[in-house]
């Protein structure tokens, strides 16, 4: 019998393009796409690959290495990720290897020299029980018994093991934890393996779930209100026409609720739902209220799984069997790469966040945009939901290219929150803050304090870290290897760079003028809580930011202890802002607006809209009126003044406008390359070379090489050119020249040590 001699390979690296190798005659059965095999690649290396294509084509002058080994009996990938892969790795400008990195566990991933054996990095996880070697009778068993008398720890783990087991002289004996049995008996292994060697007791191994389920009764699903029906069906109609529904609605107008419905719909037809999340910080809440309802069937997957919990999610959602199988993921990012068998429904929550975005490594891919072609491969719906939308999808929905569903209300006539914007400028003049606090702010906490109710403090860190500074003669300490200040910790009494994480202590003079009087300026969360503590010494304050909230449950634990009510104040950055719901927060307090609007990116104010909308969406969700106090310098900044009257729609027209006029997304197609060099003036040669190959085919499409704002990161200058190409053309040939300019220059002789990037999509 004949059989293909060649397959495909998928390799994990940079390196463009699959790799052929040839199928060695007694492998011929074993080899099928989706699996993976070892390889050699280069001149010792072996790599785990997945096969993706067998054939019969040899490929003509080139000598063929034979693949050594199958990994696995039965493919751990399907085509439709193969499929998906590959367009990843189109459209987001990268190797395909790039994305199975990405993609794969990395327990699925081998890579290793010739000399060491590769190992099988994950492991089920086993565990030893213990049954009887036979169906002994209860007279046999009093005959052992007896036996044992003069061994009476023997005897005793015996019994033990009888009771355990609720033995009934049946046939077949009821396995029984080694572990357990050996903790109730109070007896050490080598009693059991006395037995073992008696032939009284078998051991065995079973696998069994890192992953714990949890067992409770699923509650049956809310009752919509009528204007939640009509979203709800609205939302089924549109999905017969588009692929795509964006979900406006207002915050807490049960956006959640009408996923949970849709959800539901897809269960009842056995398929699978995907539901994205931005962030890790919002899953607790969230999963709790899917579990619920769907109970068992619910998977979680995030970055702080360790790897072998993540193989396990991978198998259960690529499970044939639909009882273990996970018919509903709840997942940030990197969620679109698991297994699905037959999706029916992604959606995308908050579908405006910036960390649906993967910004480096490659590939660098918008989870939101890939989760919608990944949708259209499964032919399943997506929906997106947001309080406000991100200027790109809503005008998809202007333009009809995605369903349009309102819900303009909040759910039980609760009212949207108060807004109260307060001057910091004039507050300062006349002297009437209290440290970061204006009288406004002030009064609302007082009165929220005195009420027993909760506050949440929004101090955005970016650009407004705490940094030391020299007043005498203004020196700031920067990092070492990055173009950065250094920022302040006042609790671990250090500076650190929050680019490479590079730290060091306090100088106790400024090393430029040898002043000793080093003050801190700026302020973050931090600076806040010690300062609130102050002036509300009565108040329990909790902080919820990059810092506290590094062990895998304490976003958990914060949020717990907030829901709890064991702390009065929280103040956090952007990560409390997401979708959070608590029943007795009705004050919330932005402390300084200002940073947000004038951060330099063409996003800032969309951001900032979306920002103080998504805060002041957390207060007063449930009976209690809530209220929100934005301090600014500048209270007549037309930004502020749409959140005021959350005016979203004349936001979008007015951003859509001013992209339209200054030729920005969503009305160009930006590509961004980043170039990096530890020398800057060979940084600078190769920069203008690919800056002026580039504008040769692109011309003025074509900005940059330039500087950015953070110039340089651990030792590595930086050089970034962007390119704006019109949405109307086709793109793909642009990207072939595009690329085809990168590898021009990575062949030059001296560029080397060059590193170069392409973002697709950089916003
Ligand atoms: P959103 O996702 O739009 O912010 P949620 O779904 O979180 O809104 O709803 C806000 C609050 O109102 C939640 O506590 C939710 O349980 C409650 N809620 C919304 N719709 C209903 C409903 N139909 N029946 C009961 N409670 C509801
Ligand atoms: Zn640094
Ligand atoms: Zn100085």
């Amino acid at each position: 019998m004949t059989y293909n001699h060649f397959a495909d390979i998928i390799l994990p690296f940079a390196v463009k393009g699959i790799f052929t190798y040839r199928i060695p005659e007694e492998l011929s059965e074993s080899i099928v796409p989706g699996i993976r095999v070892l390889v050699q690649f280069g001149s010792k290396k072996l790599y785990s690959g997945i096969v993706c294509k067998i054939h019969g084509d040899s490929p003509s002058g080139i000598k063929l290495r034979s693949i050594i080994s199958a990994l696995d009996s039965s493919p751990v990938t399907n085509e439709i990720q193969l499929k998906f892969w590959s367009w990843i790795s189109e459209y987001y400008m990268c190797s395909i290897g790039e994305v199975m990195k990405a993609a794969l566990p990395s327990d699925l991933c081998l890579e290793g020299v010739a000399s060491v054996p590769v190992v099988e990095k994950y492991k089920p996880k086993e565990e030893t029980f213990i049954k009887l070697a036979a169906g002994f009778s209860e007279s046999e068993l009093n005959t052992i018994l007896d036996k044992l008398a003069r061994a009476p720890a023997q005897a005793k783990i015996l019994t033990e093991y009888l009771r355990l087991s609720d033995y009934a002289g049946v046939k077949e004996s009821k396995p029984v934890r080694k572990s357990i049995l050996m903790k109730q008996s109070g007896s050490s292994p080598g009693i059991i393996d006395a037995l073992i060697r008696k032939k009284i007791f078998l051991p065995f191994s079973l696998e069994t779930r890192r992953l714990t389920d949890t067992e409770s009764p699923a509650e049956p699903l809310k009752e919509l209100s009528t204007i939640q029906i009509t979203a709800l069906n609205e939302i089924s109609d549109l999905f017969k026409e588009k692929d795509v529904v964006l979900l406006h609605g207002v915050t807490s107008s049960g956006k959640t609720e009408i996923y949970i419905h849709l959800i539901e719909e897809q269960l009842k037809k056995q398929k699978q739902v995907l539901y994205l999340l931005p962030e890790i910080a919002v899953t607790a809440q969230i999963i709790q209220r899917l579990r619920r309802h769907f109970g068992q069937i619910t998977g979680i997957f995030h970055s702080r799984f360790n790897d072998a919990e993540k193989v396990e999610i991978w198998n259960r959602v690529s499970e044939e069997d639909t009882e273990k199988r996970y018919s509903l993921i709840i997942g940030v990012r990197s969620a679109i790469f698991l297994p699905f068998r037959n999706l029916g429904l992604i959606i995308i929550d908050e579908e405006q966040d910036g960390s649906y975005k993967q910004h480096d490594p490659a590939p660098r891919y918008n989870a939101r945009d890939s989760a919608i072609v990944l949708a259209g491969m499964h032919k399943a719906n997506t929906i997106l939901g947001s309080a406000s939308p991100s200027i790109e999808s809503y005008n998809n929905a202007v333009i009809q290219k995605y369903g349009l569903a309102e819900l303009n209300e909040r759910y039980g006539q609760v009212r949207l929150p108060e807004i109260i914007v307060a001057n910091l400028r004039e507050a300062y003049r006349k002297k009437l803050m209290v440290s970061h606090f204006t009288p406004e702010l002030l009064e609302a906490m007082d009165e929220a304090l005195g009420k027993n109710e909760q506050i949440i403090l929004f101090q955005n860190r970016r650009g407004f870290s705490p940094y030391i500074e020299c007043p005498e003669c203004g020196w700031i300490p920067k990092c070492v290897q990055c173009a950065v200040n250094l920022t302040y910790h006042k609790g671990i009494s250090r500076m650190v760079c929050h680019y490479c994480g590079y730290s060091t202590g306090i100088p106790a003079q400024c090393p430029n003028c040898h002043s000793t009087g080093l003050i801190t300026r700026g302020f973050g969360t931090e600076k806040v809580e010690d300062e609130i503590k102050i002036v509300f010494p009565a108040a329990r304050v909790a902080r919820m930011d990059q810092d506290t909230t590094k062990g895998k449950n304490s976003f958990e634990k914060l949020i717990r202890a907030f829901e709890e009510r064991q702390s009065d104040i929280l103040i956090g950055t952007q990560m409390i802002s997401k979708g959070l719901d608590f029943e007795n927060l009705t004050v919330v307090g932005v402390l300084n607006a200002d940073n947000l609007l004038n951060f330099p990116d063409f996003r800032a104010h969309e951001r900032s809209f979306q920002l103080m909308e998504q805060v002041s969406g957390r207060a007063g969700r449930r009976q209690k009126p809530g209220k929100v106090i934005i301090q600014t310098f500048d209270p007549g900044n037309r930004i502020i003044r749409l959140v005021l009257h959350h005016d979203f729609k004349n936001m979008f027209r007015i951003q859509a406008e001013e992209r339209k006029a200054f030729n920005y997304p969503p009305f160009c197609r930006m590509i961004k390359i980043t170039i990096k060099h530890k020398d800057r003036s060979l940084l600078n040669i190769w920069a203008d070379i690919l800056g002026r190959d580039l504008k040769s085919v692109f011309g003025g499409r074509v900005l940059g090489p330039e500087f950015p704002l953070i110039s340089q990161i651990q030792l590595w200058y930086i050089k970034t050119i962007l390119i704006k190409l019109e949405r109307e053309k086709p793109v793909v040939p642009a990207k072939h020249t595009i690329m085809e300019a990168i590898e021009r220059v990575e062949k030059e002789k001296g560029a080397s040590s060059l590193k170069i990037a392409v973002d697709v999509d950089p916003y």
